[in-house]
């Protein structure tokens, strides 16, 4: 065994193994890998193999459509079989809803290149002979769907891997993770110690186990998992092409060809973990026994659908466990706080993505960047509230759901309420309905007139439609309050704040007294970051951003925090905030405070520590909705009073609560991004319009010469706003754009502004086209609905209202 390594691996599944092999292909060549027992032998020796191109997030539906197409590189380089089997598949829909969320799926596959077509029952019953027609209503064919040999792959990546010199230690276990005061590991092993630079936790079924190792409770957990084998099928024995991979949403299967019969699996309602709270070390290539009571719903179905089936009997029950995230995404990436630690974890589609985790793992830590947008896999979407009996939870759900619809609008309930502001209670009771953003609820809209605090699920417009267009009316003739406490706050403090900020952030930074909007870029000039910042004291600032970024947005700020001089601090439940916007929100902030806030002595972007009432708070004025408004910060234990003061003190300027729907309506019609929509790390800022905000001639910064070259050679793209011609359903995101029979672009956001009484979308085209504003197609649920680009916001377009 080496004593020293520029990387270990620990795990020698179907996932350690791409990592391993992706390592080796980008030049890393002292690299090994560490496994308990034989390769495979966690979840990867008993899967289906089973391989599909569709994800909800296009970005992994990418890395998924990357992984089918290494099998053949991989079988080049190590001259071992992977046992591909590309048969096509079949997506089968039952119901109008999921023919809806079909038609989503195919036109999101447009954009990423994929070649899926929608056939009617008949043509789907011909490539299916299977199937019993009456229990459909139409069906999608992707023609890149198939299976693989679980272990044929895994040994290819192995072998392969190993031509390319890295070794595999097979039969080792690592028992202990020792960091040392560089940040590299001692890896200790029951056969002896590495000393490695990086550390991979790729361990599969005891991902949670290594995780605790260095003191991590990874939010993964295991779930019992059955297919079954049938006995010979005459029609598939008599078929001169392989049976299609089929999914049948509606039952809740899927299958494929295995010999003669067909494998069929399900993922039940009344999933069941296994090893909730420890994975046993000597669990080792064993089935869990078949609970066939447990899976008969789905099998009644299936035996209906596809009475072939129901013919041939059962010849084989396979139960095995595998390990899911609380969305089902693979959990990835560098850990905050623990340096040359990486997470390899909670792949549930193994065969379908463990190429495109390999690669994207394999970037970060040789390039310091995975080169993906890959937030949808990243574990830093998951913060310390992911606890163990959170992830149970909602592992239990996903699973649950595995098959179902998930609407546009819909919030999943389980674990919630979880985490809560003082003013939750209060909300609730004038009749909230609630989102989650991590793991904080916040109000979505506000039920009133008798109406029942619930949204119907839907793709089109939903129930809240009107009262949300009465929220979004009371903020542009009057005031609106809004809380906020799900964003993001950070305050950084020291002799060195103000440079250490403006060497990270693309903006000069603030006078004191003033806010600046700030992006943040990574050093190949892409957007990681879009901030507010303001100065409060020489040596006080406070940066606001995105809430479910803090955790990523942490790790990058403490990875590049100098020894001495600054010091950041998260405020995420310490401060808490509320938005009034609207005409009429200077003379509610007026009411409470003896100070100025005309326009001229608090004028736009200032900030300033105020009381109000009793209350000592931060008022900035700035709001998202684009309109006049100010965001009022205030210490936790403070929050009802202020609550309290602002809805009674605005009670005859017609104050009115509004929530999430009504400010997304609002800041569309202000062409207003958005964080993790409009801005992503795929985009530079130049296309996402935000190049006003890069000061290429203040000091250096992250990304400075990136931003430059874009600026110099011209965006390729442009990020632009919509009008489209109105059909009762609104885009999403994710809807391809189409100009001149071709899709060129794709839609990151959308919905119906009220306001301006418009449907509206914000979205990328590429550049020469985005100062056209004709010829433009948006496919919203099947239909090309005509849209057209506008070149001005359509609220408040010279920003009076704002500035004014
Ligand atoms: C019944 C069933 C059907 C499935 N069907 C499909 C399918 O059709 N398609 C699909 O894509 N996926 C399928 N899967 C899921 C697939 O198996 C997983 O996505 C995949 O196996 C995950 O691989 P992994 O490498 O992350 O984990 P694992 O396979 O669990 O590998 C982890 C490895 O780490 C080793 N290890 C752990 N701790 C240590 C340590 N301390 N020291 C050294 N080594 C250690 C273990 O021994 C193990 O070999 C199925 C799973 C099951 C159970």
């Amino acid at each position: 065994m080496k004593s020293h390594a520029q990387a270990v691996v620990i795990g020698g599944g179907v996932v350690g193994c791409s990592v391993l092999y992706h390592l080796t292909k980008a030049g890393w060549k002292d690299v090994v890998l560490v496994e308990r027992d034989e390769l495979t032998s966690g979840s990867t020796w008993h899967a289906a193999g089973g391989m599909h191109t569709v994800n909800l997030d296009p970005n992994v539906a990418k890395l998924q459509q990357y992984t089918i197409n290494l099998y053949k590189e991989i079988e080049e380089i190590s001259g071992q079989s992977c046992g591909v089997h590309i048969t096509g598949g079949l997506m089968l829909a039952g119901t109008q809803d999921r023919l809806d969320w079909l038609r989503q799926a195919h036109a999101r596959g447009r954009y990423l290149g994929m070649s899926m077509e929608f056939v009617d029952i008949d043509e789907a019953a011909r490539q299916f002979p299977l199937m019993d027609k009456k229990y459909f209503a139409g069906a999608l064919y992707d023609p890149i769907e198939g299976h693989v040999d679980p272990a044929g792959v895994t040994n290819a990546y192995a072998k392969a891997a190993r031509i390319q010199g890295a070794e595999i230690y097979r039969f080792t276990r690592v028992t202990a993770l020792e960091h040392r005061p560089d940040g590299s590991w001692t890896v200790i092993t029951d056969k002896g110690s590495i000393h490695a630079e990086h550390v991979v936790n790729a361990a599969g079924l005891w991902a949670r186990e290594v995780g605790r190792m260095v003191g991590l409770e990874l939010p993964v957990l295991a779930m019992e998992h059955q297919y079954l084998i049938t006995e010979e099928i005459p029609e598939v024995k008599a078929s001169k092409t392989e049976m299609l991979h089929v999914i049948d949403f509606e039952g809740e299967i899927y299958m494929r060809q295995e010999g003669t019969g067909m494998l069929m699996g399900t993922y039940e309602r009344a999933g069941v973990p296994w090893s909730e709270r420890e994975t046993p070390w000597n669990y080792t290539q064993e089935l869990l026994p078949p609970d066939l009571e447990r899976i008969a719903p789905s099998l009644e179905v299936g035996f209906k659908h596809y009475p072939a089936i129901e013919r041939a009997g059962i010849k084989k029950v396979i139960n095995g466990p595998f390990t899911f995230a609380p969305d089902g995404n693979p959990v990835i990436g560098p850990v905050r706080g623990l340096r040359n630690y990486w997470l390899a974890c909670g792949v549930m589609a193994g065969f379908s993505q463990g190429g495109g985790v390999g690669l994207a793992l394999s970037n970060w830590m040789i390039e310091g960047d995975p080169g993906f947008d890959i937030w949808g896999m990243d574990v830093a979407r998951f913060g310390d509230w992911a606890t163990l009996a959170y992830t149970n939870a909602k592992v239990r759900e996903n699973y649950s759901r595995r098959f179902r619809i998930r609407f546009p609008n819909e919030e999943l309930p389980a674990a919630r309420p979880l985490r809560t502001t003082p003013v939750y209670d209060r909300l609730k009771a004038e009749g909230a309905v609630w989102g989650v953003s991590f793991g904080l609820e916040h109000a979505l809209w506000f039920a009133r007139d008798g109406m029942k605090p619930e949204e119907e699920v839907t793709f089109r417009r939903s129930n809240a439609h009107d009262t949300v267009g009465a929220e979004c009316h009371a903020v542009r003739t009057g005031v609106g309050l809004m809380e906020i406490s799900t964003y993001a706050k950070y305050e950084v403090t020291g002799a060195g704040a103000e440079a250490w900020l403006s060497h990270l952030l693309v903006a000069r930074m603030p006078q004191q007294g003033r806010l600046v909007l700030a992006p943040m870029l990574n050093p190949n000039g892409k957007l990681i970051g879009d901030f507010t910042v303001a100065k409060a004291a020489p040596e006080r600032f406070y940066i606001f951003g995105s809430g479910i970024a803090e955790d990523y947005h942490m790790r990058w700020f403490e990875t590049r925090l100098p020894d001495r001089g600054v010091a950041i601090r998260p405020l995420r439940s310490e401060l808490t905030g509320f938005s009034i916007a609207g005409p009429r929100s200077r003379e509610l902030l007026q009411r409470l405070t003896p100070i100025d806030v005309s326009n001229s002595a608090f004028p736009f972007l200032s900030f300033r520590e105020m009381d109000l009432g009793m209350i000592p708070a931060k008022v900035g004025r700035i709001t998202f909705t684009g309109d006049l408004g100010y965001e009022i910060w205030v210490d936790v234990d403070y929050q009802r009073a202020l609550y309290d003061l602002l809805a009674e003190t605005g009670r005859d300027l017609g104050l009115r609560l509004f929530g999430g729907r009504a400010l997304n309506s609002l800041r569309l019609e202000k062409s207003f991004g958005s964080w993790a929509r409009e801005y992503r790390p795929i985009y530079g800022p130049f296309e996402a319009g935000l190049g006003r905000f890069v000061h290429l001639r203040k000091n250096d910064f992250i990304g400075r010469d990136a931003a430059l070259t874009e600026k110099e050679a011209g965006p390729k793209r442009r990020l632009v706003t919509f009008v489209v011609r109105d059909a009762g359903a609104d885009c999403i995101g994710d809807e391809p754009v189409w100009h001149a029979g071709k899709v060129v672009g794709w839609i990151t956001s959308g919905g119906y502004a009220h306001h301006v009484r418009k449907s509206v979308a914000l979205g990328y085209v590429p550049a020469e086209l985005g100062a056209a504003p004709d010829g433009f197609e948006i496919e919203i649920i099947g239909n090309r609905r005509p849209a057209m680009i506008t070149p001005l916001p359509l609220f408040d377009p010279d920003g009076a209202r704002m500035r004014g």
